[in-house]
C-alpha cells in the first residue's frame, strides 16, 4: 500500500485551496521509526512510552529508557519526536504494579493521575528524556489531563527534573516543549490561561470520543454507536480550533480518526493543520487532501449542521464523490 503513495511522499499534503496540513505518524517501538521516511511523516506526533513498561516483569531501569529514547532521536535525524510520558491504568495495566480495583478504571486512576499521585516513575521518565535528549531539541507531552492545575504540576515536575539535571551538569535541551493531551471535554473549557502556557495541544480522539459520548472505547456494541462525524462531536472540535487560534497555541489531532481519510478530510475542513496517524496513513490521508478544496468541504458541514443532521457523513460522501 506504502508503494502506491510513493510518488506523493515527499510531496506536502496542500490543499487545492493553498492550505498545508502537517501529517506526523504515531509510533512506539524502535522499529517504528525507519516508517519515518517510508511514509513521508514529518515528524513523530505521539511516541507511546508504555510499551517499554508492558513487556518486562520489573520496572525499566533509568539508563535503559534514556538509550531507548536517545536511539529513537537519533533515528529521527532531526525531525520531531512528540513523547508522551507513561499512560498507564485503564486498558493498560502494569504487570509489577499492584492491581487497582477499580469499578470503572477507564474512568480511574490513570496516566496522568498516577504520574503526579506516585511523581517516583514520572520523575525518572523525564530525567531518562532529558539525558536521552542530551542538549537537542526535546518534546513532551502529558496524557489524560483533565484541567490547568494537573498540566501546571507536571509542568512544575518537568521544571524541577531539568534543574536537578543542571546541578548534576547534564546538557539540558536546546528548546522544549510541553503539551498536553485534551481527552477529556472538561479540558476544552480549561481557563485561557491554560490555553496561553501550553506549549501545544493534542486531541486524543479516542479517549476524547468515548468520553465525549460516554461511550466506552473497549465495548464493541456501543464503541461505533456514535459518529466522529456527529456534528455534536464536530461543533466540539470546531470550539477547540477557535480557542487554540486566538491564544495561537498549536493543535494536532492523534487519535486513529486521524488516520482516516474522510474523517482527516473533516478535521482539515474544521481548521486542523496538523494530524498525527499509524504510518500506513498518511499516503492515503495526504492523497485526500491534496484532492479536496476546505472552503467547499466547510461549507458543505455547515449545510448539513444547518439542515439539522446528526452526522455531517452522508453530503460529506457525496460531496468527495462528486468533487475528487
Ligand atoms: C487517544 O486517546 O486518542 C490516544 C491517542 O491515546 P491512546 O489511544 O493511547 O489512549
Ligand atoms: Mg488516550
Amino acid at each position: 500500500a506504502q508503494e502506491r503513495y510513493a510518488s506523493i511522499r515527499q510531496e506536502p499534503a496542500q490543499t487545492l485551496c493553498g492550505k498545508t496540513v502537517a501529517l506526523h505518524m504515531n509510533a512506539g517501538l524502535m522499529a517504528d521509526l525507519p516508517s519515518l521516511d517510508s511514509s513521508g511523516a514529518e515528524g513523530v506526533g505521539l511516541f507511546r512510552t508504555e510499551l517499554q513498561f508492558l513487556v518486562r516483569n520489573q520496572m525499566p531501569r533509568r539508563s535503559e529508557l534514556s538509550a531507548l529514547y536517545a536511539r529513537v532521536l537519533d533515528a529521527s535525524n532531526g525531525k520531531r519526536v512528540v513523547f508522551r510520558t507513561l499512560d498507564i491504568g485503564s486498558d493498560k495495566v502494569l504487570p509489577y504494579m499492584k492491581p487497582q480495583e477499580e469499578p470503572n478504571p477507564a474512568l480511574g486512576w490513570r496516566a496522568i493521575r498516577v504520574g503526579l499521585d506516585k511523581p517516583g516513575v514520572m520523575r525518572m521518565q523525564l530525567q531518562a528524556l532529558i539525558r536521552a535528549a542530551g542538549g537537542r531539541p526535546l518534546t513532551i507531552m502529558f496524557p489524560f489531563v483533565a484541567q490547568y492545575e494537573e498540566y501546571k504540576a507536571a509542568k512544575a515536575e518537568m521544571d524541577k527534573a531539568l534543574e536537578r539535571e543542571r546541578i548534576l551538569g547534564h546538557a539540558t535541551p536546546e528548546t522544549l516543549e510541553i503539551g498536553a493531551m485534551l481527552e477529556t471535554p472538561s479540558l476544552a473549557f480549561a481557563p485561557d490561561r491554560f490555553y496561553e502556557e501550553v506549549d501545544f495541544l493534542s486531541i486524543g480522539g479516542n479517549d476524547l470520543k468515548q468520553f465525549f459520548f460516554a461511550a466506552d472505547r473497549e465495548n464493541e456494541r456501543v464503541r461505533r454507536r456514535y459518529d466522529t462525524l456527529n456534528v455534536s462531536f464536530l461543533t466540539f472540535l470546531e470550539n477547540i480550533v477557535k480557542r487554540c487560534d486566538a491564544s495561537n497555541t498549536s493543535l494536532s489531532f492523534c487519535g486513529e480518526d486521524a488516520g482516516r481519510p474522510v474523517e482527516a478530510a473533516c478535521f482539515a475542513a474544521m481548521g486542523f493543520r496538523m494530524l498525527s496517524m499509524r504510518p500506513a496513513s498518511i499516503g492515503p490521508v495526504k492523497h485526500m487532501l491534496r484532492r479536496l478544496n476546505l472552503e467547499e468541504l466547510r461549507a458543505v458541514i455547515e449545510q448539513a449542521r444547518e439542515e439539522g443532521h446528526q452526522s455531517v457523513r452522508p453530503a460529506v460522501m457525496d460531496y468527495l464523490r462528486s468533487a475528487t
